[in-house]
């Protein structure tokens, strides 16, 4: 039987960013992969900070984006974030990269997939196929970094992560220089579509609860003639986060660590890794991730969450969230709450005399 301290399941952005940190600070890991030649279903957007914090080579980055773009019917609104813009990454090379990272610094990487695990008092026992077979590792803890369909939460806490289905498509013929937001009923119900430069064209998709296929109506929107094969995924709702159960921690969206409204994963699940690596390093109580990611994000993801439901309620809302926009004032602090830890109870009650000013 293999043994080791962590057994990392999953190698996405949470699981192998996990991955590095630890074994930067010697602690014995392993992280399976289901496959490495996998490309998330993403439209690879990164706040550029990113690079810095977690010491990244920015050569990943295929597009740097410094304006984006909101859009409401024929209304286009223009957000210059050049203060702190996006990037944009091809997620199978960044993966790969990202465990690369892992191994370089003592990770032992296998592509194999994790069918089933049985937690005891003092270990976990994991049963993981591998090219040649299936072999059991011992592990004092298992991470579920496995995504939003993420087996090891059916298997530890019997539910599911509560997700949003997207239609998304690639597209050759049709290049977005920014990245693109529309709202509207006609096109995205109470979500967005987005249209997002990649390597050779656009991602263009859209966020429902799967009731209807927004797509041919945002393509229409957008003028675009070519066909395209519309493809499907889940993305996670801020719904019942899950941090620690039964020797098993939960991070990215297994454990539901997505940011409302815009629905950005690939940050907070490397921020959650690394704030989850520490309590391994500090030798801390498992109930410390939890109240330390709480101390972090809780207030700013239910804000979001708040101001999503407020705004994109109807199109009336959407049109008043435009409006607000109109503001260079409101856009300069709509980015920061976005993209920087930024005081939020100053934010809000800036938002309340603008909507005064309106009214
Ligand atoms: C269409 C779409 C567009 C998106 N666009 C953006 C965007 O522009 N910006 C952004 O920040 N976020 C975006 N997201 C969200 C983002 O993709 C996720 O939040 C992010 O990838 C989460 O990282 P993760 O490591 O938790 O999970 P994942 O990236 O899903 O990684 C989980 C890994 O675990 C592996 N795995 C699963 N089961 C097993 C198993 N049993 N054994 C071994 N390995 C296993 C999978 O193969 C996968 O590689 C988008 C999501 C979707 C669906």
């Amino acid at each position: 039987m293999i043994q080791t301290q962590i057994l990392i399941v999953g190698g996405g952005p949470a699981g192998a960013t996990l991955a590095k940190y630890l074994s930067r600070a010697h602690i014995d890991n392993i992280l399976i992969q289901k496959k490495f030649d996998f490309k998330k279903p993403c439209g690879g957007g990164i706040r550029m900070d990113a690079f810095n914090e977690f010491e990244l080579d920015t050569s990943q980055i295929i597009k740097k984006i410094d304006t984006i773009i909101l859009a409401f019917k024929e209304k286009r609104i223009a957000v210059d974030i050049s203060e702190m813009p996006l990037g944009i990454v091809e997620r199978c090379s960044f993966d790969n990269y990202l465990r690369e990272e892992a191994q370089n610094a003592g990770t032992k990487l296998f592509e194999a997939k994790l069918i089933d695990l049985l937690v005891g008092k003092e270990d976990v026992v994991s049963q993981v196929r591998f090219a040649d077979g299936i072999q059991e590792i011992r592990s004092r803890f298992v991470i579920a970094a496995d995504g939003v369909n993420s087996s090891v939460r059916k298997k530890i806490n019997g539910d599911e992560v509560s997700a949003l289905v997207t239609n998304y498509a690639d597209l050759s013929g049709f290049s977005a220089q920014d990245c693109e937001f529309h709202f509207g009923s006609h096109i995205a119900s109470k979500y967005y579509a987005w249209a997002f430069p990649e390597q050779n064209g656009t991602n263009i998709g859209i966020l429902s609860q799967g009731e209807r296929p927004y797509i041919q109506n945002f393509s229409q929107h957008l003028g675009i003639e070519e066909s395209y094969k519309i493809q499907g995924y889940k993305i996670p709702e801020f719904e019942n986060p899950i941090f620690y159960k039964e020797r098993v921690f939960f991070v990215g969206d297994s454990a539901s660590q997505v940011l409302p409204f815009t629905y950005e994963g690939i940050y907070y699940a490397m921020s959650s890794a690394k704030l989850l690596a520490d309590i391994f390093i500090e030798n801390a109580a498992p109930c410390e991730y939890e109240k330390r990611w709480n101390t972090k994000y809780l207030k700013k993801f239910t804000t979001l969450k708040k101001l999503q439901k407020i705004f994109l309620a109807n199109d009336f809302m959407i049109s008043l969230m435009m409006r607000l926009y109109n503001s260079k004032k409101v856009q300069k602090k709509m980015m920061r709450l976005w993209l920087q830890e930024e005081e939020l109870q100053l934010n809000l009650a800036f938002f309340f005399k603008v909507l005064k000013k309106i009214f």
